[in-house]
This record gives structure tokens, sequence and C-alpha cells, in this order.
């Protein structure tokens, strides 16, 4: 039995903004990062680390259905996951139009804007999504415990010294993902 696709799916599968759930290795240098941007002062809000591949999948399909065209009928199915793409009439017969619309809802309620790829450092727990702020100069050790004063602007996790700071500790920056950092900059 599977239950039809829409947004009741969203709230399934609920990823994580733990650091406990990075593997131990990169969360380590994430930690690291985080309690030198805490002692300088700087803002950091975390919206996601790890992201369980069944999320990835009803993420990646319901935009490809909605967005890209895809045939409901021919997204590969995933274990776990008993989601119908494919939305029926009262007759039995396929309904395109209520499978796109279904889908669609699911891309409003995920609030994507990007096409969400099935496999990535989020899947991976390699991965977090932070929002990182400060006011004025930023001063902050590095891996290395050198002192970096950051005047530059932004002054968000766009800055190129505070990018810099970062790969310090193995916390690469993905600059076309603004939240996204990750163990090897995808
Ligand atoms: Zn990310």
């Amino acid at each position: 039995m599977s239950e039809p696709s829409g947004p009741q799916w969203c709230s399934r599968f609920p990823g994580s903004a733990a650091t406990a759930d990075l593997t131990p290795d990169f969360r380590d240098r994430v930690e690291a990062f985080l309690s030198q941007l805490k002692h300088a002062g700087a803002s950091v809000s975390i919206s996601a680390t790890y992201r369980p591949p069944e999320r990835a999948y009803l993420m990646h399909w319901c935009w490809m259905i909605a967005r890209e065209g895809v045939d409901p009928a021919g997204v590969p199915p995933m274990q776990g996951v008993a989601i119908a793409w494919l939305h029926k009439s009262s007759s039995s017969a396929p309904d395109i139009a209520a499978s796109r619309s279904a889908a669609a809802q699911m891309v409003s309620t995920y609030d994507l804007r990007f096409e969400p790829s099935l496999t990535s450092r989020h899947t991976q727990r390699r991965a977090i999504d932070m929002t990182i702020g400060w006011s004025g100069t930023l001063t902050i050790r590095d891996f290395n415990a050198e002192l970096r004063k950051i005047a530059s602007l932004p002054r968000d996790g766009s800055n190129a010294e505070l990018i810099d700071v970062g790969a310090s500790f193995g916390v690469i920056k993905l600059v076309s993902d603004p939240p996204h950092w990750s163990d090897d900059g995808h």
C-alpha cells in the first residue's frame, strides 16, 4: 500500500540542525570553528546538518515532478518511502494534473528555491547550513591560533576572510549556496 504524495509527507523524515548528527571527524572541525566564532562574538544560527536520504528523495522528486515536467509514473521507488507520486482519478485513470499539484504543494511546504540533489554532503553528515553575522570588526582565532581581524564586508558567511578562517578548520564554504559549508566545499 502506498500513500499519495502531498504536503503531509514533508514533516516525515525530519532533518537535524544538531552538530551531534555530523560525522565525528567533521563535527570536531565544525565545533572548533563555532567555538571561535562564539568567542569572537559572532552570531551563528544553524538551520541544517544531517538530512536523511528519505527526505532528500522526497525533496528531489517533488521538485522534478512539479518544476521539471518529470512523469510521476517514472519516479524510481525508494525503500521505506511508500509514496505514490502518480495520483489516480476515481476511475483509476492516471491523473497527471493532480500529481503535479500535490508535488507543487510539497515544493512549497519544503520552501524549496533550487533543485535539491538526491545525494548531498547533508545526507552524508558532512555539511552544515548556518547563517553567520557580526558587527564592527570580527577578531577571531583561526585553527593555527593566529588572531585574524576581519574588517571587510560583507559581515556574513560569504566574507572571503571568514571563508579563509573556516578553511583553516577544514570547514569549507560552497560560495554558490549562502548558508552551506562542508568538509570539501560540495
Ligand atoms: Zn547545505
